[in-house]
């Protein structure tokens, strides 16, 4: 009577709302000052003031006919314009307004993508673990294929031999996640240099491009001077996909782009391929008002010093009480931590036995590893490393 894959994704149960909604339901019993919740990643600072000034001067100062109208479907040409100023400025390659899709945030930039590139059943995306669980949904909705590769341990950067194992005639594209959510980490260039260096020789051998999606929503949320570095720096043929969910605090606005810049192979089908496949998923024309506020306020943050202290009090706190705290996150606002047992659901289980909500890392494809979203006030962790501290005695610590 339905789609059988619609159902099942309509049906399953996802580890971390489950949890975000246990903690919701806890708070009422036993007082949200004694649930400690590390579950979701929904920002806990407010968009900059430039953002909400920019806000309030639009819907003051524009038609509201034009402010809350239809855009051209790949987002307003004006609006494409001055993004692509911002980024050419920061980034070069001469970008232009025609190289930008506006999109319903990074998920829909992604299944843009995915769609755009699948051309039969069977071929294949490369997803390196730990990632974002939503990837697998994206590409098996576009009828395509996840390659997951195990997580490269201790470091997260990239395995190039293992990467380089499973190419084959199938592969479409490589998807890659810097910042990265969950294991925090940022891509070296030495990395991305390698990475373009094996695709390069790879996309020669099969005598067609082998499309590398970088996936950035969290590009500006870095630390101790960490710079992300631009992915299409070091291969052509990259597509980029962006978010205004995190950088700004905007993730209810719904707000990202694909961005197919001039050096992308096949850019004359690749852009109209996405712009198709934004027609057929029915995500033509991002929301009107955030096209304009993200466009002007493309590359500014919210305070991260906030996420900063967050992180920098748990490296310390748990560090002290014996987790392994010796990869802290370059980027993003997750911690990626070792499980005190190789059972990270067990682990994750006891610590919600003590109110402390933590996400198990097999659900990111990295079993023995847990995840913490610190974009929560300063005050929970400060007070969650007492239950930190109760959960490393029950291992002896
Ligand atoms: N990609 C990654 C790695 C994410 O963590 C998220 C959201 O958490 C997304 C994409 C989707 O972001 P958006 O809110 O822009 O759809």
């Amino acid at each position: 009577m339905v789609s059988k894959r619609c159902y099942g994704l309509g049906t399953a149960r996802s580890v971390i709302r489950e949890l975000f909604e246990y903690g919701n339901q806890r708070a009422q019993e036993v007082g949200p000052d004694q649930v400690f919740d590390f579950s979701i990643g929904n920002p806990s600072v407010p968009p900059p003031q430039a953002a909400l000034d920019e806000l309030e001067r639009l819907i003051r100062e524009s038609d509201p006919l034009v402010l809350h109208g239809y855009t051209s479907a790949q987002g307003d040409r004006a609006v494409r314009e001055r993004l692509a100023a911002s980024l050419a400025a920061r980034f070069g390659h001469g970008y232009g307004p025609d190289d930008l899709y506006l999109t319903v945030g990074a998920a829909a930039a992604l299944c843009c993508v995915f769609h755009g590139l699948t051309e039969a059943p069977g071929d294949e995306f490369v997803v390196f673990a730990p990632y974002f669980p939503e990837y697998k949904v994206f590409i098996e909705g576009a009828g395509a294929t996840a390659v997951i590769l195990p997580p490269h341990v201790p470091d997260f950067q990239i395995d190039l031999a293992a990467l380089e194992a499973v190419i084959t005639p199938r592969t479409k594209g490589v998807l890659i996640n810097s910042p990265n959510n969950p294991a925090g980490v940022v891509y070296t260039p030495q990395t991305l240099r390698g990475l373009g260096e094996l695709l390069s020789r790879k996309s020669e051998e099969l005598g067609r491009p082998i499309y590398l999606i970088s996936d950035e929503p969290y590009r500006e949320i870095v630390y101790d001077g960490t710079v992300t570095p631009w992915a299409p720096d070091f291969y052509d043929d990259t597509i980029v996909c962006y978010s205004y969910s995190k950088s700004l605090s905007l993730p209810g606005e719904r707000l990202g782009y694909v961005l197919v810049g001039p050096q992308v192979a096949g850019r004359e089908e690749v852009y109209p391929a996405v712009a198709g496949a934004g027609r057929t998923l029915g995500y033509v024309n991002a929301p009107s008002l955030f096209q304009r506020l993200c466009a002007a306020c493309d590359g500014l943050t919210a305070d991260l010093s906030i996420y900063a202290e967050n992180r920098r009090l748990l490296t310390e706190g748990l560090g002290q009480l014996g987790y392994d705290t010796s990869l802290p996150p370059a980027g993003t606002f997750y911690y990626f931590l070792p499980t005190l047992e190789a059972d990270d659901t067990a682990f994750c289980e006891k610590a919600k036995r003590l109110d402390l909500l933590l996400v198990p890392g097999s659900g990111f494809g990295a079993p023995g590893y847990t995840r913490l979203s610190f974009c929560v006030p300063t005050q929970r962790i400060q007070r969650a490393l007492d239950v930190f501290a109760r959960l490393a005695k029950e291992y002896g610590r």
